[in-house]
């Protein structure tokens, strides 16, 4: 997929913008709050009808003005196609090939992208919490009933906790509560489970092309529950008796100990641990990695890859990782890249590109 050009009217900072894009490697250059990440935000947007950084959409319109436009024309393998969106204090309102969906759910998946943005590297050096949140927006992304079995576990699990806590706990109810706790935790275990062994077949080959073969990563799906079965009634079986044998502890503690509320996702390179171990190119890098294979797994999904948004990655990779990324993800797939410094780009990615200088919104 292609984004071939983009054009913006009081968009954050710019009045008005034209651009037509490279169909490999795009390269915004400027100083810092000149409006390179507020580009990136743009193609984000025309994509998703969201932002990544801000949930409040007038944000996003030029300060004094009324209305935010983004118009776009991206290729697929079947056709060309327009894409515009717009907000306004009353709302957005989006449009494929100039007819206005009725629905944003209607607009979205024209324009796929994934972007790695500096606070990602939060999925190797963040909390378990970040990662489970990373495992459920990649996975729900590709899996309906994945986003389906989470959204009932959520929502059972808030009520058994809700029993826990209160003074008097009737354990016939948290037993019935933990028989449809089993059965969609078998569920979203053995989908984290096909899913993160996904993400690993990919992120490691990506991993091993930016070390120069070097470096062997691997990502480790860690249930927090112990489990052998790989089919889903046996593994509720065998959760089931988990929960029973839990109980009094929960109750004790007056909440819900066990289940995958409570997973986590480790990396290895080389045999150790990248949070404890890794340096900062590394941990930056295997992060970069895991969201990359996202491209890999929409191209197995969809059949096409999306566009890739870099937000100033290149300055913490060395010119090899630099080099290698750029190189070898250029040819399969359209990347968009935000730097500060013509120093950060290494001169073997120079051809075939084209540059941009940012500069106050111009
Ligand atoms: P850095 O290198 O520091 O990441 P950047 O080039 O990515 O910088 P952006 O985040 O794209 O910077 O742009 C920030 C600029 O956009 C700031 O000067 C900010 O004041 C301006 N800005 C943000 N929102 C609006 C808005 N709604 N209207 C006008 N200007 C805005
Ligand atoms: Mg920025």
């Amino acid at each position: 997929m292609i984004l071939n050009d983009i054009k913006l009217t009081n968009f954050r900072n710019y009045d008005s913008l034209s651009l037509s894009f490279h169909p490999k490697l795009n390269i915004f250059i400027g100083h810092n709050a000149q409006g390179k990440t507020n580009l990136l935000e743009a193609i984000y947007f025309l994509s998703l009808a969201k932002s990544h950084r801000t949930s409040k959409d007038k944000e996003l319109i030029q300060f004094d003005s009324e209305e935010a436009y983004i118009n776009g024309s991206i290729t697929t393998q079947n056709s060309t196609l327009p894409l515009s969106i717009s907000v306004s204090k009353s709302g957005k309102r989006a449009k494929v090939n100039h007819l206005e969906s009725a629905k944003l759910s209607q607009y979205i998946g024209h324009l796929n992208t994934v972007l790695f943005a500096p606070e990602d590297l939060n999925i190797v050096k963040g909390s378990p919490q970040v990662r489970r949140k990373f495992i459920n927006m990649e996975c729900g992304q590709i899996s309906k009933i994945y986003l389906n079995q989470l959204s009932s576990y959520n929502k059972v699990l808030a009520q058994k906790n809700q029993y826990l806590k209160s003074r008097n706990v009737d354990s016939i109810m948290i037993e019935v509560l933990n028989e449809q706790l089993a059965e969609h935790a078998s569920l979203i275990i053995l989908k984290r489970e096909q899913f993160i062994s996904a993400i690993e077949r990919h992120a490691s080959k990506i991993h091993g092309d930016i070390s120069n073969g070097r470096e062997t990563l691997k990502v480790i799906y860690k249930p927090n529950i112990k489990y052998q079965s790989s089919e889903p009634k046996a593994l509720k079986e065998e959760i089931t008796a988990l929960l029973a044998e839990n109980l009094s502890k929960e109750i004790e503690r007056g909440t819900s100990l066990v289940g995958p509320h409570r997973d986590d996702i480790g990396f290895t390179i080389n045999d150790f641990d990248v949070q404890t171990y890794g340096s900062q190119g590394q941990q930056r890098s295997t992060a970069l990695s895991v969201k990359l294979a996202e491209l890999e797994l929409i191209h197995e999904e969809v059949g096409e890859y999306p566009v890739l948004l870099l937000d100033d990655v290149l300055s913490e990779l060395d010119e090899v990782r630099q080099a290698h990324l750029l190189t070898s993800i250029r040819n399969r797939v359209q990347t968009f890249v935000t730097t500060t410094s013509i120093s950060d780009i290494n001169h073997r990615i120079m051809d075939d590109m084209q540059l941009f200088e940012i500069e106050n919104g111009k």
